[in-house]
C-alpha cells in the first residue's frame, strides 16, 4: 500500500533532519542566486528503510513536480556516491520525500520515474505492472497474441521492453536497474505467460550510454528459429534473433493492416524490411514494388510473400533513395506508396539533416504519384515531432507542385501507449495522404 502523503502535511522525509529554510525560500519571492549543489557524496545516503535517497535541486523538484518522468544529471543535488542501478528515494532539497526512481550513474538521464509512494519496488512491484500492462493489451487488442507487452516508461518499468510473439518473448533490458533485474524480469515473465523462449535482445547501441555493453541471446527456453505471426489476413515470418529490433516492428502492425485498405493499382513499398507494408499492399494492389536495401531482409521478404502464395511482389535490393530518383527520371508512376524509413536523426543536432532526407524522399513520391494515389508516410524520429513532419509534408507537396489531402494521422499502435508527460513516447508519425 502507499503510505506517503505529500508535503506539508506529513512528508516522508530522509534519515537527516531537514536543514533550516532560507528567508527567501519562505517568503516564495524569485529566487536570484543561482542554487549551490551539495559536495559530491563517497557514501550514499540512505532514508528511513535503508533505500538510498538522491535529492534534487530545485530545477529538479521542478521538473519532477511538472510530471516529468526523467531527472536529468545536472538537476541533481551532487553526486549521490551510488553505483547506478539502484531503486533509490527521490528527496526535494529540503530533504522530503517526492517518490521513487531508477538511478543510473552514467547516462546523463540520472533518474527514471517509479512512484510518486513510498511502496516498496519489489517483485510484487513488477509483477503488478507486468499484470496490468497484459490487461490493457487484452483489452485494446482481444484475441491477439503479438504486441508490445511493455513499453518502458509508458507501462510503468522505464528501461524495460518486452514484445510478445505467441508463445515467445523478446525482451530489451536498457538501463542498468533493469540489466541488475533480469533474473527477477524473466522469472515474472515466465510466471504471468509461460512462454517457450525468451530472448535477449540488448544489441541496442543506447545501452552504451548507459556504461552497459550491447548484448543478445536467448535467455530461457528455447526458440526453434523464425517464428510466424498473422496481421491481419498475411502470416508474417521473423527471426527473434537475427531480425532487426525485437525482430519485427510491431509498432507498425496495426498502420500495416490499414494499409492494405488504402492499397490499389501499381503500389511500391520504399523501406520494406521483411515486407509488414508489402505484404498487405499485394493482397490489393495489383503489383508491388518492394525496395530494401538489407539483402537478409529482401531474403525474408521473398520468403514471406512465397509463403502467402503471393506472386505480384517484385523485391529491389537498392537503396530507395536512389530508387526513388531513378524512377522520377524515368517517368515512372505509381497508385500506393509507403515510405517507411529508419530514423534519419539519433540526437537532436542531425535534425536539419533529417529534415531535408525526411523531404527528398517524400517529395520524390508525390511526383511519382497518379492522380488518385495513396501515400502512406511514415516517420520514427523521436526528436521530430507531429507538427514537423506536417510542415515537412506541405513543403515537400509545394516544391512537388501536388495537392495532396490528409486522410489519416496515425501513430503506433495500442501497444505502444503513449506516456502523457513524455512526448518522447509518441515517436511514430504515419500519414496517410491521397493526392488531388
Ligand atoms: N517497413 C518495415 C520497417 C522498416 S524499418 C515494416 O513496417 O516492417 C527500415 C528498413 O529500411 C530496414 O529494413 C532497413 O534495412 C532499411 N533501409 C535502411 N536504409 C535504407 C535505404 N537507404 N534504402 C532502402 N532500405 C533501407
Amino acid at each position: 500500500m502507499p503510505t506517503s502523503s505529500k508535503p506539508p502535511s506529513g512528508p516522508h522525509r530522509g534519515g537527516r533532519p531537514s536543514p533550516p529554510q532560507s528567508s527567501s525560500q519562505r517568503g516564495g519571492r524569485p529566487h536570484s542566486r543561482p542554487e549551490k549543489p551539495a559536495p559530491d557524496r563517497t557514501t550514499p545516503d540512505l532514508g528511513p528503510d535503508g533505500v538510498p535517497q538522491v535529492s534534487l535541486l530545485r530545477r529538479g523538484v521542478e521538473r519532477w513536480q511538472a510530471g516529468h518522468p526523467w531527472i536529468y544529471r545536472a538537476d541533481l543535488n551532487g553526486d549521490p556516491g551510488l553505483e547506478g542501478g539502484e531503486v533509490v528515494r527521490v528527496t526535494d532539497g529540503r530533504g522530503w520525500f517526492i517518490g521513487k526512481a531508477f538511478y543510473s550513474r552514467q547516462s546523463k538521464i540520472s533518474l527514471r520515474w517509479l512512484s510518486y509512494d513510498d511502496v516498496a519496488v519489489d517483485a510484487d512491484f513488477f509483477r503488478q505492472k507486468l499484470q496490468s500492462a497484459l490487461d490493457l493489451r487484452q483489452r485494446a487488442l482481444p484475441g491477439e497474441t503479438t504486441y508490445r507487452l511493455i513499453h518502458g516508461e509508458a507501462d510503468g518499468i522505464p528501461g524495460l521492453v518486452v514484445d510478445r510473439y505467441g508463445d515467445y518473448l523478446s525482451v530489451q533490458f536498457l538501463v542498468p536497474a533493469t540489466e541488475q533485474r533480469k533474473v527477477l524480469i524473466a522469472d515474472l515473465l515466465e510466471e504471468l505467460l509461460k512462454p517457450r523462449g525468451i530472448v535477449n535482445r540488448s544489441d541496442v547501441g543506447v545501452r552504451n550510454l548507459e556504461g552497459l555493453t550491447p548484448e543478445k541471446g536467448l535467455l530461457r527456453g528455447q526458440l526453434p528459429g523464425p517464428i510466424s505471426f498473422d496481421e491481419g489476413l498475411v502470416r508474417v515470418r521473423a527471426d527473434l534473433l537475427e531480425g532487426q529490433k525485437t525482430g519485427a516492428f510491431l509498432d507498425q502492425r496495426e498502420n500495416h493492416v490499414m494499409a492494405a485498405q488504402y492499397a490499389h493499382g501499381e503500389a511500391l513499398d520504399c523501406f520494406s524490411y521483411v515486407g509488414g507494408f508489402a505484404l498487405q499492399l499485394a493482397s490489393r494492389a495489383k503489383s508491388v514494388t518492394a525496395v530494401e536495401i538489407s539483402e537478409l531482409a529482401s531474403g525474408q521478404l521473398r520468403e514471406n510473400a512465397a509463403a502467402n502464395k503471393l506472386t505480384n511482389v517484385n523485391v529491389v535490393v537498392a537503396n530507395a533513395f536512389d530508387f526513388l530518383r531513378d524512377a522520377v527520371d524515368e517517368g515512372r508512376k505509381f497508385d500506393t506508396i509507403v515510405l517507411d524509413p529508419p530514423s534519419f536523426a539519433k540526437n537532436k543536432d542531425a535534425i536539419a539533416a533529417a529534415v531535408r532526407g525526411y523531404k527528398e524522399i517524400n517529395l520524390r513520391a508525390m511526383q511519382l504519384l497518379r492522380p488518385g494515389g495513396i501515400l502512406i508516410t511514415a516517420s520514427c524520429t523521436y526528436h521530430m515531432d507531429e507538427q514537423s513532419f506536417e510542415d515537412m509534408l506541405a513543403s515537400a507537396a509545394a516544391d512537388a507542385r501536388r495537392r495532396l489531402q490528409i486522410i489519416e494521422r496515425r501513430g503506433a499502435g495500442k501497444d505502444h501507449p503513449v506516456l502523457l508527460n513524455l512526448r518522447e513516447t509518441r515517436y511514430l508519425k504515419c500519414f496517410v495522404l491521397r493526392v488531388l
